[in-house]
């Protein structure tokens, strides 16, 4: 039985902070942790925040070992983090797995002790460390710079173990496994597998029921092989029943996330019919209907205009 714990002190605690100008962020987004078992959580923007929020959804695992985490939010959300793990346990956080670059997953990650081991894929840390990332610089008024997040001596937050396929950390009900399955949102997302708990965390390869964002201009993203990746991870990954996704606010299902996958592909299919047949971009995306068996998932204008016009590119 999943249950949602409303964490009230939270915002509070982020009262606290902006007196004492620790944090000048005008708004902060309330968080709420959802308990997928008895070990693991997702912490996410209560429902009903707009826009980014506070970033995309963070897992909570706590094991004997101390906590391993998935995701950082953005910047200046490290001690709302914290606030949450406090009100589940007094495990210190041993463990931080970024998703994949982006500021909104990793961007809290320097305000961790550097004791605490950062895992990614090896093609996430060269992003992290690259000097042209998309640096989130038009959220926040300007403040969020996460290109600049781990230069200098900061570069001791970078992830310190990376793999190229996959890779296990720990054993027994504390099993995590880690798995890379080619390009997407961008080309070092990885799937995180809880097994005990039978719950994946998908990054941004599945954000949300709807057309993914592509980031092919600043980290390789590619949305000609976004949905083979999807199919992989589904071929590949078995015992999962819960899924955490990227940033939808409450957890789903396994036969969501199957769902998705099959959204995804059908529209690569019909993009590739309309190209064959002689059509352009616009009569593409302007005959396309979300096909009643994937109609839980959003296809925003703007966004089945950029998939299609990365399909036909070849990008
Ligand atoms: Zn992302």
């Amino acid at each position: 039985m999943r249950r949602s714990i409303y964490l009230g002190t939270l915002t509070f605690f982020g009262i606290v902070m902006m007196a004492t100008g620790f944090e000048a962020r005008q708004e902060r987004s309330s968080l709420v942790v959802h308990s997928l078992s008895d070990n693991l959580y997702m912490l996410a923007n209560a429902t009903g925040v707009e826009g980014i929020g506070s970033g995309g959804n963070t897992a909570i695992f706590v094991t004997d070992g101390g906590v391993t985490l998935v995701d950082t939010k953005i910047q200046g959300y490290g001690q709302d983090i914290l606030a949450a793990v406090r009100t589940l346990t007094d495990k210190p956080v041993t463990t931080i797995i970024n998703t994949h670059t982006h500021w909104d997953h990793s961007g809290s990650n320097t305000e961790f002790p550097d004791t605490v081991q950062f895992v990614a894929h090896e093609n996430t840390r060269r992003n992290m460390a690259s000097e042209d990332c998309d640096d989130g610089a038009g959220f926040q008024g300007g403040s969020i710079k996460n290109c600049q997040a781990f230069k200098g001596a900061n570069a001791r937050y970078l992830p310190q173990t990376t793999y190229s396929d996959t890779l296990t950390l720990f054993s027994g009900v504390d099993q995590i496994d880690l798995y890379y399955f080619g390009r997407g949102h961008t080309d070092g997302d990885t799937f995180v597998v809880f097994r005990e708990a039978r719950t994946m965390h998908t990054g941004d390869m599945f954000a949300r029921p709807g057309l993914p964002f592509v980031d092919v201009p600043n980290s390789n993203g590619s949305a000609v092989e976004f949905g083979e990746t999807l199919k992989k991870a589904i071929a590949g990954i078995s015992g999962v029943d819960t899924v955490i996704p990227g940033h939808n606010p409450v957890p789903l299902a396994w036969s969501d996330f199957v769902n998705y996958s099959g959204f995804y592909n059908d529209l690569v299919m019909q993009t590739q019919a309309g190209k064959a047949a002689g059509r352009t971009v616009d009569e593409v995306v302007s005959s396309y209907r979300v096909p009643s068996q994937f109609s839980g998932n959003a296809a925003p204008p703007d966004r089945v205009r950029a998939t299609v016009q990365y399909l036909f590119d070849g990008q």
